[in-house]
């Protein structure tokens, strides 16, 4: 399974923003690679970018697309990521 290497703060509510998590790349750069999008609600959305900055992720919060129906907390990997399961 793929997971994300910091926990997730959540609750029931309707996520309002999407949050893209990047790992650094070897020269440093801190957007080297996207790896995971969290969604969480206003009062969740700075607990993932302080979660993520403790084990030295970059955290770049973003809208929530049009349409797009989340609850705080949900996430996903991209398996091409850093955490992706399929390595
Ligand atoms: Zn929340």
């Amino acid at each position: 399974m793929s997971n994300l290497p910091f926990t997730v703060p959540a609750c029931d509510q309707p996520a309002t923003g999407r949050i893209e998590i990047y790992s650094p790349d070897p020269a440093g750069d801190a957007f080297g690679s996207l790896d995971a999008s969290v969604y969480a609600c206003g009062s969740h959305a700075g607990g993932v970018i302080e979660a993520a900055s403790t084990v030295d992720l970059t955290a770049y919060p973003i809208e929530i697309a049009p349409g797009v129906e989340r609850t705080c907390g949900e996430f996903y990997v991209y398996r091409t990521g850093n955490f992706g399961g399929d390595q």
